[in-house]
């Protein structure tokens, strides 16, 4: 028997013990630096000669790990464990498999400052945010287990006169995990555990920018008792390996999260059927966003522009979900321009080991921070540079909350995904215009109305094309159970983690019927 789910709870740290705690924590972590991490196949530790180093972004001559890299043998390797051990764990009992799981969400929950402290060093988050990831994480796996639990008998179908019949789910094989690094707890974990909850078999390869995050976990799931081969540890060059672990002819699903060009490419190329694989693969590939919060006329502006300033800059708009775009109308578009520039002036950049108030820290890495520098410069000459645009990666990758003004839906800052702390305001005529606006573009994942009109927020619910939409708040910070997340159009197959449907995706439905 296990309890009612509940959401891990946020620490408050403004209570002293806390921040007490969280302080021994990055020490503890500090202390680590420089540590190893290994391939782990078949519960085997392989350190390889070919390594790379993990970096603190927000000081990035600061080697936090040196990590071994996985070749194509490799890869190979933990294919062959991942097949093998498929053949017992996917008779566990989804009850025991369940159970196995919630024993790594308690170990992961008692340390969990640890695990937050590691994301401030490796992903540059603030604490709440790296708090936030990691009670995300857990609450994956409190969730999936529960789902599993309630699929484990099947569904009820239809008995006739001398015939039984049963509708129950079953796994698939052997597959692959690829997450990226802006949540690299959270949607590493769910992403790794759902599927083996459903009684596959995994080979995880981390994202290179956060792999010792992605190896804590791979000790805690040893630690409670999981068989050597369920999840199999592949971090590598995406170049060198990436493709091999998607075209392998024994990979049954690929579950990736990260940028459209990639995920894309992975569906395309799992499409492919490979010599001597007679099934088709199952890709769930969690894409990019160009997310928008619509400001009607009539509305609170305080809480607009708060919703704006916090769903753009929080860890520093590296969220799929985050504002990259406002969209206001021209009655209230100065006023809440005016109060968003306000609130964005107060917000603080530096190093997040500094303290709980510090707001934002680096971006990940100098390819992201030489990205968004330049769509600043692209943005300026599209629009007006309202507030930050400063940028300074001397030390580590620092880019300032940016507001630029007066741009048109079609501008190139307004089109692209950033992926970083800069928001473009539009203005529109009325609230048929601001839907056509935020419908104006390729992705579809999350979008927030503000507005004080039913009619309009019903037209909203028809018409504005994304798989989460709220009304009168941000457009970030979706819960587990809550907010199923995921969505339409480039920005995935709309997987809705953290919902009563996920667990599908990782499992195939089989009849059984008798006649007698
Ligand atoms: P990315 O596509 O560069 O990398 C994601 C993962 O794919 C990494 O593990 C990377 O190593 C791997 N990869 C890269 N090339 C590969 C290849 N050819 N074959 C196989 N794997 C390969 O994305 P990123 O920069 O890590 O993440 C940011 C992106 O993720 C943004 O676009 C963001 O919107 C998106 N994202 C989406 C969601 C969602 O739920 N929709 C959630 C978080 C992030």
């Amino acid at each position: 028997m296990v309890v009612e789910f509940h959401n891990e709870p946020a620490t408050d740290f403004t209570n002293e013990e806390n921040q007490q705690a969280f302080k021994e924590a990055l020490k503890q972590v500090k202390a680590e630096f420089g540590k190893e991490i290994p391939l782990v196949i078949n519960g085997e530790k392989i350190f390889t000669d070919d390594k790379y180093e993990s970096v603190d972004p927000a000081n990035h001559q600061q080697v936090l790990g040196t990590v071994s890299k996985a070749t194509k043998e490799q890869v190979d390797q933990a294919m062959e464990a991942a097949k093998e051990a498929y053949k017992t764990w996917r008779k566990w009992t989804p009850e025991e498999r369940a159970e196995l799981l919630i024993r790594v969400s308690a170990i992961i929950r008692r340390r969990k400052h640890e695990f937050s402290a590691l994301m401030v060093y490796e992903a540059g988050k603030p604490w709440n945010e790296a708090d936030g990831d990691t009670n995300e994480g857990i609450d994956f796996i409190e969730y999936y287990a529960r789902s599993m639990m309630e699929l484990a008998h099947g569904k009820p179908v239809f008995d006739r006169e001398g015939e039984h019949n049963q509708y129950i789910y079953k796994p698939m094989g052997p597959g692959v995990t690829i997450p990226p690094w802006n949540f690299p707890f959270a949607i590493m974990t769910g992403t790794t555990v759902a599927p083996i909850i459903a009684g596959n078999t995994v080979l995880l390869k981390p994202a290179e920018d956060t792999p010792l995050i992605a190896y804590k976990l791979i000790e805690v799931l040893e630690e409670a008792g999981l068989p050597k081969g369920v999840v199999n540890f592949v971090p590598g060059e995406p170049k060198e390996i990436g493709d091999h672990l998607v075209d392998h002819k024994d990979t049954h699903f690929v579950t990736f999260t990260g940028s459209r060009a990639t995920g894309t490419r992975i569906f395309e190329r799992a499409a492919k059927v490979q010599e001597g694989q007679n099934f088709l693969k199952r890709v769930i590939a969690e894409m990019g966003g160009k997310d928008a919060i619509v400001v009607d006329e009539n509305v609170d502006t305080d809480l607009a522009a708060q919703a704006i300033v916090d769903s753009a800059f929080g860890f520093s708009g590296q969220k799929c979900s985050a504002c990259s775009r406002a969209i206001v109308h021209k009655d209230v578009y100065d006023e809440v321009l005016e109060k968003s520039i306000k609130l964005t002036k107060e917000l603080t950049v530096d190093h997040t080991e500094g303290g709980s108030d510090v707001y934002m820290g680096p971006v990940i890495n100098q390819k992201q921070f030489d990205k968004i520098k330049n769509y600043i410069e692209i943005g300026s000459k599209e629009g007006k540079l309202e507030v930050g645009g400063k940028t300074d990666d001397s030390k580590g990758y620092f880019v300032h909350p940016t507001i630029i003004s007066d741009l048109k839906s079609s501008d190139q800052i307004m089109q692209e995904e950033i992926f970083g702390p800069v928001v473009g305001f539009t203005k529109g005529e009325n609230f048929e215009e601001l839907l056509e606006v935020a419908n104006d573009t390729d992705y579809g994942l999350t979008g927030a109305v503000f507005t004080n009109n039913r009619e309009h927020w019903r037209q909203a619910c028809e018409d504005y094309d994304v798989g989460n939409l709220y009304l009168n708040r941000g457009c970030t910070a979706a819960v587990v159970g809550y907010h199923p997340f995921g969505g339409f159009k480039m920005s995935g197959t709309d997987a809705k983690t953290g919902s009563p449907d996920y667990m599908l995706n990782f499992l195939e439905q089989k009849i059984l019927s008798e006649q007698f």
